[in-house]
């Protein structure tokens, strides 16, 4: 089974103007569709992990073969990454968690408003391309974080259920280097219905 690229869950203009039509498209089309494209490659050369989710073939990056280590961290983690962070967001998103998650965050870090500071200090500090994160740790625990280029959360053992794309491509049309102002933009847009569903089933 070969892996293949989700389509947006909204149309390529509904995130305006938080995130514009332009770079959806090319973010999602060009980027997110090539690291699909190159996964395949990589997998065609081991046919034994074509029953692999990329969940699956992240979670176990280690035991992979060497010659596609690189490739499937890279253009697996692209792909999961953003098909993640595609369902992150949502027209009718904003505002902030409620129930149990609100509960935990406050618990964590005490209260929205300091999460969101620190989950903005995450993004803007990774230099370069990454990400920042919201995961949830083995033992339940919330955790924010960053990444370098495609590395996700999963192959250290966290489950990820909150993600923003720092990489320039994600906002150089819109935001040029502003990288703060696009982190400002994604709170009014993020949706917490589909951040409370994953922390609820990671638990
Ligand atoms: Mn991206």
């Amino acid at each position: 089974m070969a892996h293949v690229l989700p389509p947006l869950p909204y149309p390529n203009n509904a995130l305006e103007p938080h995130i514009d039509a332009k770079t959806m498209e090319i973010h999602h089309d060009k980027h997110h569709g090539t690291y699909v494209t190159k996964l395949n490659e990589a997998i065609d050369k081991h046919p034994e992990l074509k029953s692999k989710s990329v969940e699956e073939l992240l979670s176990g990056i280690n035991s992979l073969p060497d010659d596609i280590r690189n490739a499937v961290r890279n253009h697996g983690g692209g792909h999961l990454n953003h098909a993640l962070f595609w369902q992150y967001m949502t027209p009718f998103g904003g505002g902030e968690p409620q129930g149990k998650l609100a509960q935990v965050m406050t618990k964590t870090f005490g209260g929205f408003a300091r999460f969101k500071e620190e989950f903005e200090a995450a993004a803007q500090n990774r230099s370069g391309s990454g990400w920042a994160w919201l995961s949830v740790r083995s033992t339940g625990d919330l955790e924010i974080g960053s990444t370098a280029n495609q590395e996700t959360p999963l192959s250290n053992g966290h489950l990820p259920i909150l993600a923003l794309d720092v990489w320039e491509h994600a906002y150089y049309l819109k935001y040029q280097n502003k990288r703060p102002d696009y982190v400002g933009a994604f709170w009014n847009v993020i949706n917490w219905d589909e951040v409370g569903r994953r922390f609820k089933a990671a638990k």
